[in-house]
């Protein structure tokens, strides 16, 4: 039986038109795809709004001005390229990608030349999306730090949004086979890093830090920092290590897809009762108020 609404689980922009998300294709020899030369960003629409549009806007263009990537759409035609996909599905709640690939090299193109290939902007939205299930982050997630090390960040920048998934998706299958929700990455030299698509905080003692190395700087995360500080606790951009998150009395995760997520295990510790702690809770109450506060807002229909 055909779909009666194909748009409604979502819509692409793909090579300037827009599509159901089922026929968006891109070319199997784009580099996006064969090198995972591409850089992306996602931001959320929480009933109608995008939130913080202009903060995922600077970190995409940050992202392809590292990867030496131009595009011929500027932010005003990002935003309406990004709210027509919105808008075609018809959600009120979506998970909203832009994505620039290094494209696909001309025929006869010398290969060791990627600034000759013109690059692609794809964009999409779907139906909201939380890394970690709702029901999971009720009762507060069960994580292991993983013993894959985190790619080093002087090989591929982690504050660069990027594809290399590879370590991400080896501690995935790390926390599957023990039996965990999730997973948390080391780098080398044994510090804390992040987990596959969130920032990761711990509370000591009521001070509250997230690691300062090997890390996307999640909007996700500026936004908790910011409402620690209104909130009144001491926040820090610092060093953690594996010890220290077992010692912690709580931790919590962070990012757009599912916002901030209470964690209640880490390795053989138990955390706050086994339940999202006090402060995890507050935060994440404040992070979904603040969705009602016009300045993080862009309406999906102007
Ligand atoms: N770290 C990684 C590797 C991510 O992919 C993401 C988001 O998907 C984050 C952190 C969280 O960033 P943000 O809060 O901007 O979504």
């Amino acid at each position: 039986m055909s779909d009666p609404d194909p748009f409604a689980r979502g819509t692409a922009f793909v090579d300037g038109a827009y599509v159901p998300i089922a026929d968006a294709k891109i070319s199997l020899l784009d580099w996006g795809f064969i090198r995972s030369d591409v850089t992306y960003d996602v931001v959320h629409v929480w009933r109608g709004a995008f939130f913080r549009l202009a903060d995922h806007l600077d970190r995409f263009e940050r992202s392809m001005a590292g990867l030496r990537m131009r595009i011929p759409y500027d932010r005003q035609a990002i935003t309406g390229i990004l709210r027509e996909c919105v808008r075609r599905s018809g959600l009120a709640n979506a998970y909203v990608a832009m994505v620039t690939t290094r494209g696909v090299p001309a025929p006869g193109m010398p290969r060791a030349r990627p600034s000759l290939i013109e690059n692609r902007f794809h964009a999409y939205a779907l139906p909201w999306i939380d890394v970690i299930p709702p029901d999971v982050q009720q009762r507060g997630a069960h994580l292991i730090v993983a013993t894959t090390p985190r790619i080093p960040a002087d090989s591929v920048d982690p504050t660069i949004k990027n594809y290399h998934w590879g370590d991400l998706v080896r501690a995935l299958f790390e926390a599957e086979d023990a039996g965990a929700d999730n997973a948390v990455l080391l780098d080398r030299d044994g510090y804390v890093t992040e987990g596959p698509g969130f920032n990761i905080f711990a509370v000591h003692d009521g001070r509250v830090t997230t690691p300062d190395r090997g890390a996307l700087e999640g909007v996700t995360r500026r936004t908790v920092i910011e409402i620690c500080r209104q909130l009144g606790h001491p926040v820090a951009i610092g060093q953690l290590t594996a010890d220290d998150l077992r010692a912690a009395d709580e931790i919590f995760a962070t990012t757009t897809a599912g916002g901030v997520m209470p964690v209640s295990r880490i390795d053989a510790a138990i955390l706050a009762n086994d339940r999202p702690g006090p402060i995890s809770t507050r935060v994440k109450d404040v992070y979904w108020a603040w969705h009602d506060q016009d300045r993080f807002l862009t309406p999906v229909e102007p």
